[in-house]
């Protein structure tokens, strides 16, 4: 297993923003303790090109330049900028490792699936997967497959990679909720809402389904957006997963044949290193 990471992605905050530097602080660590065999990699900073891919000219301005809050969830911190931007690099790099044969997750923040083609909404600046998806198109990829467990409706990758003939996305996140869109299926889109405090055994039923109707694309890559605030103790959802069912996420990754990285998106609970860990142990 390798882990993308860089420390400076602790380096801001608000406080009272679940969205915290304790996330990585924490688990980086307890990963170190447990797996001294993995290999940690300092993560490039996505180009301006890579970044292109998915966003507007504007949008990226308006992060590198903005000093007025993109919404009462994503403030303009200072050097935000340069944060989503290591973020989306270190997607990139995970997703460019597994390509060449390994297993690879990035641990960074912010998280991305909430940002939009021109928008900064829901703690995320940069779409990290989606970015990370395009230049694995560009760097000769043919079929790329994005699978979002996260609790929320990856709102932003749906904007980035709608209708693109190269990429099946598949979302599985709790409606009603945040952001408020996910209830429809389209073209190359596949959508999966699932009710508040619905049976644990029903949604993972679910997330299993959108993981095979993925690998029926025959993708050569699969991005999996890994957030872990499905999880029944999360502060910021109503859903009922626990601790064995992200292991069991891992577990199905491991099974498969398919070049496979994974990136952080959320997770708010005291037990977010613990849900990563038991993520990443039975899938390394
Ligand atoms: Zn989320």
């Amino acid at each position: 297993m390798i882990i993308f990471n860089d420390e400076r992605c602790t380096e801001y905050g608000r406080t009272g923003h679940p969205e915290r530097p304790q996330r990585i602080a924490r688990t980086v660590p307890l990963l170190k303790e447990r797996h001294p065999q993995w290999e940690w990699r300092r993560p490039n900073a996505a180009s301006e090109e890579a970044l292109g891919r998915a966003h507007t000219p504007e949008h990226i301005d308006a992060i590198r330049s903005s000093t007025t809050d993109f919404d009462a969830d994503s403030p303009a911190y200072a050097n935000i900028f340069d944060h989503a931007a290591r973020a989306a690099g270190a997607a990139i790099d995970a997703a460019r490792a597994a390509v060449n044969g390994e297993r690879a997750f990035s641990l960074m923040r912010p998280p991305g699936h909430h940002a939009t083609r021109d928008r900064a909404m829901g703690f995320c600046y940069f779409s990290n997967v989606a970015v990370a998806a395009l230049d694995a198109l560009a760097n000769g990829a043919k079929r790329v497959a994005i699978w979002d467990f996260d609790a929320h409706h990856g709102n932003g990758t749906e904007d980035v990679v709608a209708h693109h003939p190269q990429i099946a996305f598949a979302s599985v996140h709790q409606f009603p909720g945040y952001p408020g869109s996910g209830t429809r299926s389209f073209a190359n889109v596949t959508n999966y809402p699932i009710a508040p405090y619905s049976p644990r055994a029903d949604h993972v039923a679910t997330v299993e389904h959108s993981l095979r109707k993925l690998l029926a694309f025959k993708p050569d890559l699969l991005l999996v957006s890994a957030g872990f605030d499905a999880y029944s103790g999360d502060p910021i959802t109503q859903m009922a997963l626990e601790l064995d069912d992200f292991a069991n996420f891992g577990k199905w990754l491991r099974e498969l044949d398919t070049p496979t990285a994974a990136i952080l998106e959320g997770g708010y609970s005291d037990e977010l290193p613990e849900l990563i860990d038991a993520f990443l142990t039975s899938w390394s």
